[in-house]
Formats: structure tokens, C-alpha cells, sequence
């Protein structure tokens, strides 16, 4: 194996997360051919883009055809203005002290106490008034729906606020099995309805995430929230790539005899004299500690992660194979060279996917690059 390329390059420093924003643009293609036609897509970059960096991807999505971007956070959503991304911008967790800045991000509504909030902040907000479908995590309470609806058309005909969208979140969007989601949707009609009737035009309806865009057929929604799949992380094998990959080097290599324990409180003994190589990467950069039977590729071969992960670095058992300092180790990307994947690393730590990208740590520089596939 070419140890110059991929995956098992070096990279500069210590390590280094490479994401590929072909891939990204090319998940983004698929949703677009598998949601219905007219469908729009928002692109959701909360929590730095799920760790891959919000405006780089926020771009590379924009440029593949996604025509709204999400985030959870009012920070999120002026850091995407301020790179100069001019999409509509969704952002669903706000304090009101934060709406003087948002006057062009739309913000969601679930209570008439919010919306009045909003309507007393300056400027004329586009608001996504949420009703809980079922997930129970925020959102207008059906029976409180009416009113909400018609408060914000009292206020949209006073120009005091214009509602663009409905809207709410899946509570099993993970699932191949649709029963859930399609209950959800039928109350969102409802609620759309509803809403209809106390006079509201909303531009966009949404409901469904990355796994519900592909088992919900959801002709009452023409926008959907794409998370996850943007990143690669395939919940229902429908083909996505993973972006990032995460590369570092052996920073040292020794022989221990059998018996030695390694690493903090001697977890691990060796049962033959062995060749353990330093990895500089800890849980403060996101490797996280609880993973077992965790491995990385080293040389095109598969070594097992030995003793506990500490803060800074984690010890590889590299068996009677010469690593040398310096080498390439890959700790995740896509898996077609043999590495191990994110979602690996989620299931040795008994986590999903979303969890270890979002926790890579700030030490870890991205670098973005566009393979040719
Ligand atoms: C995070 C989030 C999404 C994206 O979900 P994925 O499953 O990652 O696609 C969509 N909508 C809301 C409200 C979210 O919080």
C-alpha cells in the first residue's frame, strides 16, 4: 500500500480532520432526487456543521441546490450572515434578548408569549410557528394551536410580523418504519388547517429530518430539515458518504513485555511482549472514552486501541508490525479503505454517530478539500 495516499496520508501537525465537500454536495444530490418533486431542501449546520465547520458546509450545500439553512442557535445563524450566506436562515432556539440581532433570520414561535415577544422586537421577523406532533420537545400544544394561529394572523394583517412557515419534528424519524411519522403528519395537516382558516399563507410546511425525507411521502410538506445525511451519516443505508475523516500520526512507538499493564490503572495487561504506538489524540478532542474494542488503521491494518483513552492520547497494540513515528494513523472516515467509520466509533462507545462528530474537539483543525469521485 501507497502510504502517500488516501486514506492513510499524513497530515500537518499533530492531526487533522479532512472533509471532502464533494461528498457532501453529492448527499445533498441524492435527497434532491428522492424527496418529491418541488421539494425544498434546508440544510441543517447546527453545532458547527455537526463538528465539520457550519459555513463550509453551509456553502458547499447552497452550491449543491439546498435553498434554506437550519440551526439551532442565534449565534449559529449570524455566524452564516456574517460569511455572507444570503439563504433563508431557520433558527429554533433563541432567547429574547437575541431577536435585535435576527431581523433577517426566521425564528420558530411555539406560544403566544413568544410570538408577542417577537412582535416587540424591532423589525418585521419571519416566524415558522411549531406545533408538537408528538415529540414533546417544544412546540405549540395542540389544544393552544388555535389561538396561536390566530394571534399571529392578528398581528401578521397589523405588519407587526409575517408567518413563512409551519412546522414541526419527528419524534421516530430514525425508523424505517413510518407509523409515527405519518400520525405526525396527519396532525400537522390538521394543524395546517387550522391554521388556513385563521388566515395564514405560510410559504413552507415542514416535518421531516434526514431519515424521515426518505420512508415519510409527505405531499402536505414542501420543505425538508437534512442534518445528518449531509454529513454522510446513513442512518438507513440509502447510500450517503461520509465526509470527514480524521487522520493523525504515531507520535511514539516502544516495546512492552508481557505482563505490563498500559495506560491509566493498568486496565489493560499484555499477555506477550508486544509493540504499543502513542496516538496523540484524547477525549478532549472527541475519542471518547468509554469506546471499547475501539481500532485504527495503521499501514492498511486494523490494530486495537489498549488501556484507557486519556485526556491528550491513547496507546495502539501494533502487535510485531515495525510502526514508526510519524506514520499515519486513520482514525475514522469513510471505511473504503479498510478504517474504521464514525459509526464505529459510536457503537464501541455505545453512542450514535451525530455524537462523535459534534464532539470533536476544537484541537482538531479542519481542512476542506473536494475529491474527484
Ligand atoms: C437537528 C435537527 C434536524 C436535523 O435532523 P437530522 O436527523 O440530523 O437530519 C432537523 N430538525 C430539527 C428541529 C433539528 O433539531
Amino acid at each position: 500500500m501507497n502510504l502517500v495516499q488516501s486514506p492513510a496520508r499524513a497530515c500537518f501537525g499533530l492531526a487533522e480532520a479532512t472533509i471532502d465537500l464533494a461528498a457532501v454536495k453529492a448527499n445533498v444530490r441524492h435527497y434532491r432526487r428522492q424527496v418529491r418533486s418541488g421539494t425544498e431542501i434546508m440544510a441543517v449546520v447546527k453545532a458547527n456543521g455537526f463538528g465539520h465547520g457550519a459555513v463550509q458546509i453551509a456553502r458547499a450545500a447552497v452550491e449543491a441546490g439546498a435553498t434554506w439553512l437550519g440551526v439551532a442557535r442565534a449565534d449559529e445563524a449570524l455566524e452564516l450572515r456574517a460569511a455572507g450566506l444570503t439563504v433563508p436562515i431557520l433558527a429554533w432556539l433563541y432567547d429574547a434578548t437575541e431577536l435585535m440581532w435576527l431581523s433577517d433570520v426566521d425564528v420558530s414561535v411555539a406560544t403566544v408569549a413568544e410570538l408577542q415577544q417577537v412582535v416587540s422586537a424591532p423589525g418585521v421577523h419571519h416566524v415558522h410557528l411549531k406545533l408538537d406532533t408528538g415529540l414533546h420537545r417544544g412546540g405549540s400544544t395542540p389544544d393552544q394551536w388555535i389561538e396561536l394561529t390566530r394571534a399571529a394572523a392578528h398581528y401578521e394583517a397589523l405588519g407587526a410580523v409575517k408567518v413563512r412557515g409551519l412546522w414541526s419534528h419527528l419524534s421516530h424519524g430514525d425508523e424505517l418504519d413510518a407509523t409515527h411519522s405519518r400520525r405526525q403528519l396527519e396532525l400537522l395537516r390538521a394543524g395546517v388547517t387550522l391554521a388556513r382558516r385563521a388566515g395564514l399563507e405560510p410559504s413552507v410546511v415542514h416535518l421531516a429530518n434526514s431519515a424521515g425525507a426518505l420512508t415519510l411521502d409527505a405531499p402536505d410538506c414542501n420543505l425538508v430539515r437534512i442534518g445528518a445525511g449531509l454529513y454522510g451519516i446513513d442512518e438507513l443505508n440509502n447510500g450517503l458518504r461520509p465526509a470527514m475523516r480524521l487522520n493523525t500520526k504515531v507520535a511514539q512507538v516502544r516495546r512492552i513485555r508481557a505482563g505490563e499493564g498500559v495506560s491509566y490503572n493498568h486496565d489493560y495487561v499484555t499477555p506477550t511482549d508486544t509493540t504499543i504506538a502513542l496516538v496523540p489524540l484524547g477525549y478532549a478532542d472527541g475519542i471518547p472514552r468509554s469506546a471499547t474494542n475501539a481500532s485504527v488503521l495503521i499501514r492498511g491494518v486494523r490494530m486495537p486501541v489498549r488501556g484507557r483513552i486519556a485526556m491528550d492520547q491513547f496507546l495502539v497494540d501494533t502487535s510485531d508490525i515495525p510502526v514508526e513515528p510519524g506514520e499515519p494513523v486513520v482514525v475514522f472516515g469513510p471505511g473504503d479503505h479498510g478504517e474504521p467509520t464514525a459509526a464505529d466509533w459510536a457503537r464501541w462507545a455505545g453512542t450514535i454517530p451525530h455524537e462523535i462528530y459534534t464532539g470533536l474537539g476544537s484541537r482538531v483543525p479542519r481542512r476542506y478539500e473536494e475529491a474527484t469521485r
